[in-house]
């Protein structure tokens, strides 16, 4: 399709300022859903990047690690209200990168909102601890406390799927800890990112102290993870980039925020009409391309075909089409070539005595949702992560054949778990091998202030501001020897 509409023009940002590459490079964002190029941004040369490391390490020793906390946090309170108060384009520039239905796109802002909130109010509360000196015998009259230093400049990397609330994750509690930031946005989504920059700049965020540099991940990306400048890593992608990562960082601490296939238990008791609707947002929700999406729903036998009519109810009234349009309910996935993935893995599953309830076609980036059934535990669309709008209803007779079933899986990010029976609540919460396990409600819920991250694959580590900001400090400890 021509472009017939004006096309932006998108700088890096090094040292609180736009810059043009010093190699010249741009690349192109398309909009997912019309195939239109919507901006041209420039790509990070090796001297960008060298600049980009070089600008937040002085920043850090000559302003950041010397900011006191009421300052931080006065900044990042102004940054939630400006977001807050750019909502709409913010939520526009998510659609139009991402391809995320208009709805989403303003959930994942105001989520964006709340995060930088909850950073604001964790930059007056890092605090550290007194250490029990005399539980040691002979330790004398001394006395020893911990306290939690930032680390210095951090590196992120970012993957498409929430181009504006998992950039924040990282961002926020990066400040928030006065460390300082250069992040590596995914190539297909850079603007919300840019945009960011901007924000937080007009809030009154040292120069220097937050940098965006644009470009590939096996370029741009090696780059930041190699430079021993940088102290640590925090990624958020697939299984296989986090482990290429995590080989290739030397001493820097690492986090890695990886896939997952989450299970989502229906049990006999549960109500079953709202599981169905939960289970529809979460399969579906962004194409199904959340890294907690469900992606397998375990059925108590008995309550089967309650379950079913309920479900397929719901799926088959989703609502697809323009991202921008109010009543979308579901979108493009990013790409063609990840929406051809998604029919080869179904068509693959047919081969092998799968059966399709609803969807199973596509065409061009659209991947209809699609649920199946009659699957077995080796099939791609059920072991590896599908990362699609595919989902696969699985049904069990005990709660142990439901634990073996979920926990059948090279993951563990979170799960769900749906009924009413306080003794089965805990006795899955307590079996699943699950960074986070919610009942009555799905895999896909994430509460912005709660440890987040997963055990198995899905990762190392943990995100949700304070425990982010921990991740991003490190120990001091300090003691004194008497005599008092
Ligand atoms: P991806 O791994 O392809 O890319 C993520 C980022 O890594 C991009 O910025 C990319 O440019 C960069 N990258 C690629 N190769 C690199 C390399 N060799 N060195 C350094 N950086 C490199 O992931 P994607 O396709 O953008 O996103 C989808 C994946 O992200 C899924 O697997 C999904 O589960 C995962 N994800 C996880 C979470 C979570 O919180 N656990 C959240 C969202 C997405």
């Amino acid at each position: 399709m021509p472009n017939t509409h004006a096309i932006e023009n998108w700088g890096l940002w090094i040292g609180g300022r736009n810059h043009n590459s010093k190699s010249g490079k741009a690349t192109q964002v398309v909009n997912p859903y019309t195939g239109r190029v919507i901006a041209d941004v420039a790509v990070a040369s090796a001297a960008d990047v060298d600049a980009a490391i070089g600008c937040a390490l002085k920043t850090f020793h000559e302003t950041t690690k010397h900011t006191p906390s009421h300052k931080v946090s006065d900044v990042l309170y102004k940054t939630s209200r400006l977001i807050d108060e750019l909502s709409e384009d913010f939520a526009r520039t998510i659609s139009l990168e991402a391809g995320k239905p208009i709805r989403e796109s303003r959930a994942e802002v105001s989520r964006a909102v709340q995060v930088f909130r909850l950073a604001a109010e964790e930059a007056n509360r890092l605090n550290g601890e007194l250490v029990p000196i005399d539980a040691v015998a002979g330790s004398g009259s001394r006395v020893g406390f911990v306290v939690r230093e930032p680390l210095g400049v951090i590196g992120a990397i970012t993957p498409f799927n929430f181009p504006l609330n998992l950039v924040v994750h990282k961002v926020a509690p990066a400040l928030a800890a006065k460390n300082t930031v250069v992040l590596k946005p995914a190539e297909k989504t850079p603007i919300s990112s840019l945009k960011l920059a901007r924000v937080l700049h007009e809030c009154g965020l040292p120069k220097g102290a937050f940098n965006v540099i644009v470009g590939s991940g096996r370029e741009v990306g090696e780059m930041l993870v190699q430079d021993e400048r940088v102290r640590m890593i925090t990624f958020t992608g697939s299984v296989p980039v986090g482990k290429e990562i995590k080989e290739k960082s030397g001493l820097k601490k690492v986090t890695l925020e990886l896939g997952a296939n989450s299970p989502n238990i229906v049990c006999a008791d549960a109500d079953i009409d709202s599981a169905a609707k939960a289970l529809t947002v979460a399969s579906f929700a962004y194409a199904g391309q959340v890294c907690i999406s469900a992606q397998r729903i375990l059925v108590h036998e008995d309550v089967m075909k309650k379950f079913l009519k309920a479900f397929l109810g719901l799926v088959k009234s989703l609502k697809i089409g323009d991202p921008l349009k109010e009543d979308t309910d579901m979108g493009p996935m990013i790409s063609e070539g990840d929406s051809k993935r998604a029919a080869e893995w179904v068509d693959e599953a047919i081969r092998q005595g799968a059966k399709v309830l609803v969807g199973g076609t596509g065409n061009k980036n659209v991947y209809k949702p699609t649920v199946l059934t009659n699957v077995k535990p080796g099939m791609k669309v059920v072991c590896q992560e599908v990362f699609a709008p595919i989902v696969s209803i699985i049904p069990f007779k005990t709660r142990e054949d439901a634990v073996a079933l979920a926990n059948d899986s090279t993951f563990g990010l979170q799960a769900g778990v749906f009924t009413k029976d306080i003794n089965t609540a805990f006795y899955f919460a307590g079996s699943l091998e699950a960074g986070g396990v919610w009942i009555n409600d799905s895999s896909v819920y994430r509460q912005q202030n709660a440890p987040y991250g997963g055990v198995k694959m899905s990762g190392l580590g943990r995100e949700g501001v304070k425990y982010t900001m921990e991740e991003m400090s490190e120990l001091k400890f300090i003691g004194i020897k008497g005599p008092f």
